[in-house]
């Protein structure tokens, strides 16, 4: 019996955020338009937990004139219902992240209100399907206003706003909107491409998916398929293709032996995940270069899941040198030999390349990279982490030449992106409570200081006594805040 259930977690919430609401004033004064229309202060693209995550911390510090779009539908945010094909989530049940370190927010708490400590007690990890909807509920819990199956398209400069292009899928309407921030929070695979080896990419589409896409698992029932690639993923798609009914799947990679410590774990102290971003770059290339370039090992379930099946093999040493398909047999050359199969899945991860992505047309081309600012040492050479962007200290995109493209400093990435520069930050859950209050620090403290003279003007207008003298008549503080009078209507 869980006394109360969510009804009472919620009004628990609603006390708890009550508490710690100061101060509460709106405070950003608002911008129009042209045709008198309210600016929006921040544009959140991603109604993943990374944008959910942003967007609650900028509603804590009263930055409440926002809009967060999501191209999914409502639930579909993400990977988890779609090609997240693992049982519960790797990280371990305690992770703590949107909830910006408010208890009665936290999973632990949904969880224990809907199915009591005991089972908590007894959760070994966290289902994938609790996290997205308890994801849903944070959502609600917070008031935050996503919009599903609305698209982002493009963005450019506007005077000193941005003007965003949003595609609406139900209607296929197209709106512009002028925002004075925008936020990046658009998954792992947005700031590049899922990332397949030249020798399969070559492959007839038949043979061949990656594990970011959708698979018609059904299909490969009494087929022979080989997965390429050593990580959590790869393992996870091979347990749901054996689960499907596949005769045989066989996980190649190119190890002599499969990683099992998880250097991840290692990194999760607040030092490292709150001030890796202030290392110096020789420090951050050297950590990241070393971290990016070892696979991140996977939970025991992952492994078990797979290997209970008979029909599960793990072939290491064996990369694909080549593979061609003989009738309708792909064959795999391996310097172990040469295998076959019927399907390939690659689970060989993603490439941060900005400039593939058609939304970032006109932004890609003037964002500084590593590349751009940082010269590794002989023997620390990494192609793949130079593509990343070398972002500034709230993770807003920095010019490439500067004074090409000033406002670029109105663009912040929060994605899986941001790693060689934060360490994990955006789309990681262990370090979402170091990097998303940094990230709306960041966007607060532009907001404020590009309004400084309004400020200015508000604070020598401020004239509201604390209390009335006998025969005077008239306001006191702090009944009407200040701002208000100013622009002659309460902000926000
Ligand atoms: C299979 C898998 C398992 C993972 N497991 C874990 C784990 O156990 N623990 C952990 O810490 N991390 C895990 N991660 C890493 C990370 O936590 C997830 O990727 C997480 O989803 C990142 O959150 P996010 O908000 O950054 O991105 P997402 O959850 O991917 O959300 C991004 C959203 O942006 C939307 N979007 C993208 N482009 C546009 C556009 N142009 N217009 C409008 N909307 C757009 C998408 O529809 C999506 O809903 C996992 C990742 C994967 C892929």
């Amino acid at each position: 019996m869980i006394e109360g259930g969510l009804a009472a977690l919620e009004r628990r919430v609603a006390e708890d955020l009550e508490r710690i609401a100061y101060p509460r004033s709106a405070w950003v004064p608002p911008r129009r338009d042209a045709d008198g229309r309210r600016v929006l202060d921040v544009l959140i693209v991603g109604g993943g937990q990374g944008g959910i995550a942003v967007a609650h911390g900028l509603m804590r510090a009263r930055v409440a004139n926002i809009r967060i779009v999501d191209q999914a539908e409502r639930g579909l945010e993400g990977p988890w219902l779609t090609y997240a094909r693992m049982a519960t989530l790797r990280s371990p049940k305690e992770v703590n992240g949107p909830d910006l370190d408010v208890p009665s927010l936290t999973f632990q708490a949904w969880f224990e209100a809907q199915r009591g400590a005991d089972a908590w007690a007894t959760l070994n990890k966290i289902a994938k399907e609790d996290w997205a909807d308890y994801l849903l509920w944070l959502r609600r819990v917070l008031s935050l206003p996503v919009e599903n199956g609305v698209e982002f398209r493009g963005v450019e400069p506007a005077g000193e706003l941005l003007r965003a292009t949003l595609l609406h899928r139900s209607d296929g309407r197209v709106e512009t909107v002028l925002a004075r921030k925008l936020v990046l929070a658009t998954g792992i695979e947005a700031s590049g491409r899922w990332w397949t080896p030249p020798v399969v990419e070559a492959l007839d589409r038949r043979y061949w998916a990656h594990t970011g896409e959708a698979i018609d698992f059904a299909a490969l029932a009494g087929r022979r398929v080989a997965v390429l690639g050593a990580g959590a993923s790869a393992f996870d798609n091979a347990a749901t293709a054996l689960e499907a009914g596949a005769a045989e799947v066989a996980v190649y990679c190119r190890r002599p032996a499969l990683q099992r410590v998880q250097p991840f774990k290692w990194l999760s102290f607040p030092g490292f995940l709150g001030h890796f971003a202030e290392l110096e770059d020789a420090w951050r290339w050297r950590f990241m270069n070393h971290l990016l370039s070892l696979r991140e090992a996977f939970p025991r379930e992952t492994w078990d899941r797979a290997a209970r099946h008979p029909g599960f093999r793990l072939e290491t040493g064996a990369e694909w040198r080549r593979c061609e398909t003989v009738g309708d047999t792909v064959r795999l050359e391996t310097p172990r030999g040469v295998f076959e199969a019927d399907f390939l899945i690659v689970g060989t991860g993603f490439d941060v390349d900005l400039p593939r992505r058609p939304e970032l047309a006109g932004v890609a081309e003037h964002v500084a990279l590593w590349s751009d600012r940082y010269a590794p040492p002989a023997g620390e050479e990494n192609p793949r982490l130079a593509r990343y962007p070398y972002l500034g200290s709230t993770y807003e995109f920095l010019e490439k030449q500067p004074g090409a493209a000033p406002w670029l400093r109105h663009l912040r990435l929060f994605t899986y992106a941001t790693t060689v520069s934060f360490g994990p930050s955006g789309a990681s859950i262990n370090a979402m409570k170091f990097a998303a209050p940094r990230l709306v620090a960041g966007i607060v403290r532009d907001l404020f200081r590009e309004d400084v003279e309004t400020h200015w003007e508000s604070l020598r207008a401020y004239d509201l006594p604390e209390f009335l003298l006998p025969g005077e008549e008239g306001e006191t503080a702090p009944v009407k805040p200040v701002l208000d009078r100013l622009v002659g209507g309460r902000f926000g």
